[in-house]
């Protein structure tokens, strides 16, 4: 991987900064969080085909994350011309009451779903105290799939610090309606209560034969993960501080982001050769004019700048308790419609979060 690897993250602690540099050995890694095999009985491929699929485009790590299933990596056969690098993560996906999911991320057990309460909170709450007495940390999977989870549910919950800001199956209303909000409003609504949680892309594959934008197909969502190396515990440290990016589509050449501004600059190259992909769906655009957006945003979601290039670099206005940046890609899709893919980096806290 090519990808610049400065990466200058900052921890605010008692209003003192702490600044820390990533070493030249620190490298981008991209990442599934979230894939099923024939075991749930409702996927069409095994779990050494999946594995094989996602080394065999680019990956280098992969969660097989099955219902209330623990496959343990080392039972999957992996393919035998590694030619990059590339690690299975020991995973599952928590499957519990109220249709609320979570992936379990490198865990050394099964974690439990069967919650005695009732209440959204405390569920949720029981999969993350269950994912890190297994070892591992939680993500807290597809909220809007049947609008199953408010931001209400989630505010409260302790140790959770991230969530699915995108996933890539086709029923799991990441826009929200006119009723609910979207995941992203949810992700600023949370961030604006004081919540530290950071925003994962993921696929939730189950689809692998059939290609169309009615099935769960691979390749729509991942993260971009920026570790020291390529280990279970490494990537998994790495995201918990939020040191990644999700994309649904967006392929950066360079992040830099430090203590007083972030640098984005768009690799346009590669994320033309993956959005023009048949599995790839964007989301409908009005916006005829400009190909690329950055979008800087606040408090409450609110939109700070806006910069119509493919790079940019912004001073953080640190009046506001956050700020993320939003990477707009725009295109016409093979129906004369616009579309836009993102890449959202995670939030910098201003308010000694
Ligand atoms: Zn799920
Ligand atoms: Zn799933």
């Amino acid at each position: 991987m090519k990808i610049i690897t400065t990466y200058l993250m900052f921890i605010i602690i008692s209003f003192v900064f702490f600044i820390g540099c990533s070493s030249d050995k620190q490298k981008w890694y991209r990442g599934n969080t979230h894939a099923h095999t024939v075991i749930c009985g409702h996927a069409d491929s095994t779990p050494e085909f999946v594995t094989a699929w996602y080394h065999s485009h680019g990956y280098n790590f992969l969660i097989l994350s099955e219902h209330n299933h623990f496959i343990d990596p080392d039972t999957v056969k992996k393919p035998t011309e590694l030619d990059n690098e590339f690690i299975l993560i020991p995973g599952e996906e928590v499957t519990g009451k109220k249709i609320i999911h979570t992936t379990a991320m490198n865990i050394n057990k099964i974690v439990d779903w069967k919650s005695e309460s009732e209440n959204k909170t405390d569920i949720i709450q029981y999969h993350v105290d269950g994912t890190i007495e297994a070892g591992g940390q939680a993500i807290l999977n597809h909220p809007n799939y049947k609008y199953a989870v408010g931001a209400s549910d989630i505010i409260d919950v302790e140790n959770l610090y991230m969530f699915e800001l995108y996933n890539g199956h086709p029923k799991v209303n990441n826009e929200g309606d006119e009723n609910h909000l979207s995941t992203e409003e949810i992700w600023d609504s949370l961030l604006t209560a004081g919540m530290k949680i950071y925003g994962v892309a993921s696929d939730d594959a189950h689809h692998f034969h059939t290609i169309d934008s009615a099935h769960s197909n691979p390749g729509r969502g991942w993260v971009m993960v920026n570790a020291l190396e390529l280990t279970p515990a490494a990537i998994t440290n790495a995201m918990t501080d939020g040191k990644f990016y999700a994309s649904s589509g967006v392929f950066l050449e360079e992040l830099t982001v430090t203590s007083d501004y972030i640098k984005i600059i768009i690799d346009e190259v590669k994320t033309t050769e993956q959005i023009s992909k048949e599995n790839m769906n964007g989301r409908s655009s009005t916006d005829s004019t400009n190909e690329f957006s950055l979008e800087f945003i606040g408090d409450g979601g609110k939109i700070i700048k806006t910069i119509n290039s493919s790079s940019a670099t912004y001073n953080f206005d640190k009046s506001q308790k956050y700020i993320r940046a939003k990477i707009i890609v725009r295109r016409n899709n093979r129906f004369g419609a616009i579309e836009e893919f993102y890449a959202w980096t995670q939030p910098v806290f201003f308010d000694g979060r």
